[in-house]
C-alpha cells in the first residue's frame, strides 16, 4: 500500500517529464523548418531547456534509485529536491487531467518526501528537533490558549497534546502548536531547527514541504474522526517513530518504538 503511495507520485513526476520535454522539442522542430531570426532564437532557447530538462531527468533517476535503495547520496540530494520541486506543480496538473485525486497525490508526495529524508539517516540532537503541530489537534472545549505557549496545557489527556508533551519530555525535543502557515514560518525561522515532525492535512504538510525545503521535514498526516480541521488526533507510533528517526538513524525505530523502548508500544 505504501510501494503504491509512492508510485502515484513517482509516475506523476516521470508523466510531467516527459510531458515537458516532448513539448520543447515539437517546439523545436517547428522552429527549424521556419526559418527567421524569432526561430533561431527558439531553437537556442529550447536547446538550453533539452540540457535543463536532462538534469532534472537525472535528479528524478537519482530519486527512485534513492528510494529503490533506501539510500540518499547527501551530495545529489539538493539536485534531487529540484526535480521534485519544480516538476511537483506540473504533476498535480496532470493528475488532473488524468483524473488522480489531488489530495491522493497529495499524500503520494508526503510519503515519497518521508521515505528520502528517512533515508538520509539524520543523526540530530534533540535540541535540534522540532514537533510542529496544528491547532485543531487541540480539544475544542478546552479553555486554555496552547499557540503562544504549549506549557498552558493542563495535560488532562483529553486531546493528543498531553501525548506529545510525554514525548518532548522523553525526548528533549522542541514543541509548539500553531494556528497556521505564518506562526509556523515564524516559530521555524525564531528556533532554527535543523529537523522538523510536522503534523498537518495534506494541504499544509504539502505546502509546508515545499516551503522549507531543504530543510528535512517528516509528514505525519492528521487523523479527521470528526471532519477537517475540529478535534483531530494522530497516530502515536507514526509520531514517536519520526521522532526517533530523526535522533538516532533509521535503524533504531525498530528498538525504540517496536520493542517496547518507546511511549507507545507495538500493538
Ligand atoms: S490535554 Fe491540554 S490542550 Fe488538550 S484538552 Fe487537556 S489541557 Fe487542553
Amino acid at each position: 500500500m505504501n510501494d503504491m503511495k509512492k508510485r502515484i507520485f513517482l509516475g506523476l513526476l516521470l508523466g510531467s517529464l516527459v510531458v515537458i520535454f516532448t513539448i520543447t522539442i515539437v517546439l523545436g522542430l517547428v522552429a527549424k523548418y521556419n526559418d527567421n531570426f524569432f526561430n533561431q532564437l527558439v531553437i537556442f532557447f529550447g536547446m538550453l531547456a533539452i540540457a535543463f530538462l536532462i538534469l532534472i531527468g537525472f535528479g528524478l533517476l537519482c530519486l527512485i534509485i534513492a528510494i529503490w535503495r533506501a539510500k540518499v547520496n547527501s551530495s545529489l540530494l539538493n539536485l534531487i529536491l529540484s526535480a521534485v520541486n519544480i516538476l511537483f506543480p506540473i504533476s498535480l496538473s496532470l493528475g488532473k487531467i488524468l483524473h488522480v485525486k489531488q489530495e491522493s497525490i497529495k499524500k503520494s508526495f508526503i510519503a515519497v518526501n518521508n521515505e528520502l529524508v528517512k533515508n538520509q539517516n539524520l543523526n540530530f540532537s534533540a535540541d535540534d528537533l522540532l514537533i510542529l503541530a496544528p491547532h485543531c489537534l487541540q480539544w475544542s472545549k478546552c479553555p486554555y490558549k496552547i499557540t503562544l505557549d504549549v506549557n498552558n496545557c493542563h495535560r488532562c489527556g483529553k486531546c493528543s497534546v498531553d501525548f506529545l508533551h510525554e514525548i518532548r519530555d522523553k525526548y528533549g525535543v522542541k514543541f509548539i502548536v500553531v494556528s497556521g502557515g505564518t506562526l509556523a514560518r515564524k516559530f521555524v525561522k525564531e528556533l532554527r531547527p535543523k529537523g522538523i515532525v510536522a503534523i498537518a492535512c495534506e494541504q499544509d504538510l504539502t505546502s509546508g514541504i515545499q516551503e522549507t525545503s531543504p530543510l528535512p521535514v517528516l509528514g505525519i498526516l492528521n487523523l479527521r474522526p470528526n471532519g477537517p480541521c475540529y478535534n483531530t488526533d494522530l497516530d502515536r507510533n507514526l509520531l514517536e517513530k519520526a521522532v526517533v528517526n530523526f535522533l538516532y538513524g533509521k535503524a533504531e525505530v525498530e528498538n525504540y518504538v517496536e520493542k517496547g523502548q518507546g511511549l507507545v508500544q507495538k500493538s
